[in-house]
């Protein structure tokens, strides 16, 4: 099963995206977990990268798209995989398009959670104190999330178009939005 997991900063995307991994044996893929890595080992990409990253602004589109195709080429997403964090851009959307339909793959489903604004952001401050994500303080939050609601929230519409778009409700306990999600892959 392929699928891509999408919402605003704070949603629960990442965990979600684990547990999914989990119950379904596919890969996962977190284009913030790569870059992340890429910036700790100082590589030009992560150097690249931490100039839009640590002021919660989008990488450019041509440096996500050569990673997302070099990670979707490996062997361990032949049984599928489940994409978070990616596409965040339009452009991102159509290269992935592209990039699926040249090795033959499908997208079964593109997963939207939602929770409301207010929630969100008390969510981020809380995981920048514990995981100490220089990304996680109220500005670049903010930032991060004028991005998500201009730049992303369209694709809600490339994807409800194609009819692959599912909405789940992100508030509750863990395991329960899990369920939702396994319920509405069914
Ligand atoms: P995340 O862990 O998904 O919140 O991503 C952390 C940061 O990595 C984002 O705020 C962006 O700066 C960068 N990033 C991750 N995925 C993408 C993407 N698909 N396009 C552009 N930038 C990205």
């Amino acid at each position: 099963m392929k699928l891509l997991i999408m919402g605003p900063p704070g949603v629960g995307k990442g965990t979600q995206a684990v547990c999914i991994n989990n119950e379904l044996r596919i890969a996962h893929l977190s284009t913030g977990e790569i870059l992340r890595s890429e910036v700790d080992a100082k590589s030009v990409i992560g150097k690249n990268a931490k100039l839009y990253m640590d002021f919660g602004r989008l990488a450019p589109d041509n440096i996500l798209i050569e990673i997302v195709t070099e990670r979707i080429s490996k062997s361990d997403c032949q049984n599928g995989y489940i994409l978070d964090g990616f596409p965040r851009t339009l452009p991102q959307a159509k290269g992935l398009d592209e990039m699926m339909h040249s090795i033959g793959h499908d997208l079964d489903c593109a997963i939207s959670l939602t929770v409301n604004k207010d929630e969100l952001l008390d969510r981020l401050i809380k995981r920048g104190k514990e995981a100490g994500r220089s990304d996680d303080n109220p500005d670049v939050i903010r930032n991060r999330q004028k991005i998500y609601w201009e730049q992303t929230a369209p694709l809600l519409d490339f994807y409800h178009d194609k009819g692959i778009l599912k909405e789940v409700d992100g508030l509750g306990k863990i395991p329960e939005i899990t369920k939702r999600i396994l319920d509405v892959l069914k």
